[in-house]
Order: structure tokens, then C-alpha cells, then sequence
């Protein structure tokens, strides 16, 4: 299939408008419309990575963490980076990042975490803002249903477990077509009154310009008449972190032995025992830090992530007890997680998931 096919898929469950400021995810090299046949899943993409694809007759690598990250100003073989991006076009390799946007979604990094560790009950633990925003439009009163049709298809009307929702209301609206008119009801240049619904609904803003040009397709008036707000509401699917509970209490050395084993953790760095039973418990795969006072202000009991420093640990302050189980290790189910997502929408592509263990950090016990 076309690359694009794929990348456009992925987008769907994983829209890049999710990712953090400071991301790169999406497609870093090749052409959406090159053909593939085979697909490599890597946490990162080093150069073994790419040997591998090379190797295996593979055209694309889907990784989670973006092998670019900032300007790339020499291309002389000086980093891995420079190395991988230019094997990479020799070998007519394509390389797509999907990092923060997929842990930003709920069924994402941190979900995979959670049904990994049996947590149950779960939600996001710092749900975004400023992503959703609220269309309102008028419609002639025979018309609404297929305006309304249209803008749920096009994905308005969607908050948390409900769908198609919508507000309306009837009213008079009021129009004069100019000379050059040609109006759906009425005259030019004469005023006309026609009984109208007034539409409201939300939608995710990374799908306005989808949303607005199904509106206009519907809408049986020359000029559609709309108003866009933004929101600040909290988005309750899309953010960092999650939360959950377990469904029997453990104590804290017995829980921390479970996540080592499930996670395949050969070492975790906590903070002392808070003597309390394990019920609630945060995660975050990778650097999930700045987390930490939302997973106390949730009553987490744990805070399970990775990349802590020194002087971090000192903020859990006796509240919490902060489980640094390595970024790695945090992150891994991510590739079984790529290759179910993708293997479920295209059941006869081959996808590969890497046999290189791309781990920088070893442990020394
Ligand atoms: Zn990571």
C-alpha cells in the first residue's frame, strides 16, 4: 500500500495536533505516496534498527521516539543521528515517529501500562485544554437532521462516552440577498424570514477544517452562517499520564515486586515506603516527572514512571511512593502495542516488531 494509507491511519487514532510543543512525530523521512510492503516497530530508531530493516526487506520504520529531534544542520556521519537519517535515504527507508501523541490518547502508551499492571477504572491524569471547540450554525427547520448528520460524521458531538450530542433550538433567522444572489428561499433584495434551528456542538479543533466543509456540503444555503468559539474545557481523553486502581490493595514491597516482574524491570529506584496499601495507582511511560503533583493532588498511592533525578525523589515528600522503573522498560509494550493497532486495520500487511534491543542503559548488578 501507499505509505500514506498508513500514516493516515495512525493519525486517525493518534492525531499529530496531540503531540507536545517540543515533538517531532510524523513522517521525518520518505514520501507519503512511496510503496510499502513491510514495516518495521521499534522503540528507537538506531542505526541497528535501520540494518535491520535493510536486512528484512522492510520500507518503513515506526518508532516511537522521533530520530530527529531538532535541526539537523551537517549531514557527515559525525552523530547516530546524521548516520540514520542518511542510511535511511540510501536505502529508501521511511521513517515515522509516533511519540507524544501517542501517549497523549487513551488508548495509548500509558493504557498499555495499565492493563499490563492490572489497573483498572482508569483515566487521564492530566487531561489537556484548548482542544476542544464549539461550532454553532443555522439551519432551515427541514434541514437539520442532515446538517447534524453531517457534522457527527465528520466527528462533532463527542464527549467522553456519549456521541451525536448537540444542542438545538428554534428560531427565526432573517435575510436580503444581494443582486448577485441567488437564495436557497426568497428573493433577491427583498428580506426574508425563514423559521431556523440553531445547532450546537463540540469538536476536536484539530478536525475543524473537516468539520466546517461538511457543514457547507450539508447546509442547503448559498452562505452557511457559523460561529467558531473556542473552549478552555479539559479534553477527559487526551493528556498525559493516567490513573487507576487496582482491584485488591497490595502493600507496597509486593506491588513493586509485581511491577518488576510484568514490566521486566531489572532494577526499580523508589522513594521510601509510605507504609500505606497500594490502591491508586499514576503512570507514565518515560519522563513523566512533571507529573508527579497531579498524581498526588489524585490520591495516587504510586507513581510509577521513569527518568527520575536525584533531587526529584525528594518531592514526594512521604505523600507518595515514586517508582523510577527506567524509560525503557516503562515504554516497551509500546511496540506489541503498534503492531496490534496496525495489524487490526490491515490484516495481510506484514509488520515486524525489531529483534534489537535498543536500550542505551545497561545495569551493572
Ligand atoms: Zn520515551
Amino acid at each position: 500500500m501507499k505509505l500514506a494509507q498508513l500514516t493516515a491511519y495512525l493519525e486517525s487514532l493518534a492525531p499529530l495536533a496531540y503531540q507536545e510543543d517540543y515533538d517531532n512525530s510524523g513522517l521525518i523521512v520518505g514520501q507519503p505516496d512511496m510503496e510499502v510492503h513491510q514495516a518495521l516497530i521499534s522503540l528507537d530508531c538506531t542505526e541497528a534498527v535501520v540494518d535491520e530493516a535493510i536486512a528484512t526487506d522492510c520500507q518503513v520504520i515506526i518508532s516511537h521516539h522521533p530520530i530527529v529531534f531538532k535541526g539537523l544542520k551537517k549531514f557527515n556521519g559525525k552523530t547516530y543521528v546524521e548516520r540514520v537519517v542518511e542510511k535511511a535515504i540510501r536505502n529508501n527507508i521511511a521513517l515515522y515517529a509516533i511519540h507524544t501523541n501517542l501517549d497523549n490518547v487513551m488508548p495509548g502508551v500509558n493504557a498499555r501500562i495499565c492493563e499490563t499492571l492490572g489497573i483498572g477504572n482508569t483515566r487521564i491524569l492530566a487531561p489537556k485544554h484548548n482542544l476542544l471547540k464549539k461550532l454553532v450554525t443555522y439551519v432551515p427547520v427541514a434541514q437539520a437532521e442532515q446538517v447534524r448528520k453531517a457534522l457527527f460524521h465528520a466527528g462533532a458531538g463527542h464527549i467522553g462516552e456519549y456521541s451525536e450530542c448537540s444542542f438545538n433550538a428554534e428560531g427565526t433567522g432573517t435575510f436580503k440577498g444581494g443582486e448577485n444572489s441567488d437564495p436557497y428561499v426568497g428573493e433577491p433584495g427583498v428580506r426574508h424570514h425563514e423559521e431556523e434551528m440553531r445547532i450546537e456542538t463540540v469538536y476536536p479543533a484539530n478536525l475543524e477544517s473537516k468539520i466546517i466543509m461538511a457543514l457547507v456540503l450539508a447546509h442547503p444555503y448559498e452562505e452557511v452562517a457559523y460561529d467558531l468559539y473556542n473552549l478552555t474545557n479539559q479534553h477527559q481523553e487526551i493528556g498525559s499520564g493516567m490513573i487507576g486502581e487496582l482491584d485488591t490493595p497490595m502493600d507496597e514491597a509486593e506491588f513493586l515486586a509485581d511491577v518488576k516482574t510484568s514490566m521486566d524491570a531489572q532494577v526499580i529506584r523508589h522513594t521510601a515506603f509510605t507504609g500505606k496499601q497500594v490502591k491508586k495507582v499514576a503512570v507514565c511511560g518515560g519522563s513523566g516527572g512533571f507529573l508527579l503533583k497531579q498524581a498526588i493532588a489524585a490520591g495516587a498511592d504510586v507513581f510509577i514512571t521513569a527518568d527520575y533525578k536525584y533531587h526529584e525523589f525528594f518531592d514526594a515528600e512521604g505523600k507518595i511512593l515514586i517508582a523510577d522503573i527506567g524509560h525503557f522498560e516503562s515504554e516497551q509494550f509500546t511496540q506489541q502495542l503498534l503492531f496490534e493497532i496496525i495489524q487490526k486495520k490491515f490484516s495481510n500487511f506484514a509488520i515486524r516488531l525489531t529483534k534489537v534491543n535498543t536500550n542505551p542503559v545497561k545495569y551493572f548488578i
